[in-house]
């Protein structure tokens, strides 16, 4: 199968998208920018074994790294547009990509984000992928807008990620006394994390900043602080986390004799969460009540915005410090 036939049969699709007149075929596609309008967008690259298990299913690996691309449209408050995919493949496996296309076309249905084009050549497996998305003009919210006095809230439940991670990594000796229902929700958060789109959207014009949370909670928050100049207090108690974490955390302290502070760094820099961090200013509270009413997102709010730098803990003058992971540390 030559590069032509596999784009053909994995990568078009028949599609109907009223901003998308132009989409996988010719040497460019085409979207329109509805007036007042701005265009948002971000690129990722995920490689086997840093961002992903190489040996995990491939319709996940897919659906994984478009909804992590989503997420980065959540955060900005857009509306996701459409996407593009650069791919660097060793082989022509058909198996492997019937199975890559597929998880990657049913997150793009269900955030109505179609792929309209992309690059396929032969290499190490490599997969990059652009979001487009849509804000009203001058909207986006950024992570440079936070001041002093405002408060921090998180879109749902940190360290699920995290957790889900030691579980890959440690196997089912760590996973041993967990139901089912909690197995699955832990592992449903790591392979098909739910980009907070709506949520988002619904920040605009009352949050202050926001962030997605993928390299943990104090990194990114963090990221905040710094973009806007301002330091966080958060009060460690009001962080919210999951049964399938606490069932996990409780399990893997009695049996594996992991100390239970790895506990506390799943929640507070864990990555891979993709839940919304946001900054909320206080004369807005009752506004974000309104617009978060409706959706099905529970916002919880644990912290608040100081003078200085960093983001340190309300019983604590010492920062916390980010053990998030980074690329290029040795
Ligand atoms: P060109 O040589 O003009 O850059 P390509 O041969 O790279 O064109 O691609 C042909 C068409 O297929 C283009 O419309 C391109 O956007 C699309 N395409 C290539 N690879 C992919 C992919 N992995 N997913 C979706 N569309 C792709
Ligand atoms: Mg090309």
């Amino acid at each position: 199968m030559d590069e032509f036939e596999l784009i053909s049969r994995y990568f078009k699709r028949e599609q109907d998208y009223p901003n998308i007149p132009l989409a996988v075929g010719d040497d460019c596609a085409i979207a329109s920018i509805p007036a007042g309008k701005q265009l948002v967008f971000s690129i990722d690259t995920l490689l086997p074994d840093v961002h992903f298990f190489s040996g995990s299913d491939a319709n996940l690996i897919a659906e994984r790294a478009l909804r992590v691309s989503l997420s980065d449209l959540a955060a900005m408050g857009a509306t996701p547009l459409c996407f593009t995919l650069a791919l660097s493949l060793p082989e022509v496996n058909e198996e492997w990509l019937a199975s890559f296309s597929e998880g990657l076309h049913r997150a793009a249905e269900i955030y109505s984000c179609p792929l309209v084009g992309g690059d396929t050549v032969r290499g190490p497996l490599c997969i990059s992928i652009q979001v487009q998305g849509l804000v009203d003009e001058g909207k986006a919210i950024c992570r440079s807008g936070a001041e002093v006095g405002d408060e921090i809230f998180v879109s749902g439940p940190m360290g699920d990620g995290a957790a889900a991670l030691h579980m890959l990594q440690e196997g089912q000796q760590s996973a041993e006394d967990l139901e089912e229902d909690d197995l699955e929700y832990l592992f449903e958060r790591y392979y098909r994390p739910e980009p907070q789109l709506s949520i988002g959207q619904a920040l605009v014009g009352v949050a202050s900043s926001a962030i997605d949370v993928s390299d943990g909670l104090v990194a990114d928050l963090g990221h905040i602080c710094r973009a806007s100049d301002v330091g966080a207090v958060l009060n460690l108690g009001e962080i919210p986390y999951s049964v399938g974490l606490s069932v996990l955390a409780a399990n893997v302290v009695e049996t594996c004799q992991v100390p239970s502070t790895m506990v506390q760094d799943w929640i507070l820099h864990g990555g891979d969460d993709y839940q919304l961090c946001f900054t909320v200013p206080k004369g807005k509270r009752s506004m974000l009540e309104e617009r978060v009413e409706g959706l099905d997102v529970t916002i919880t709010h644990i912290g608040e915005l100081t003078e200085g730098a960093g983001v340190r803990s309300s019983s604590s003058a010492e920062p916390i410090i980010a053990k998030g992971y980074r690329h290029f540390t040795s």
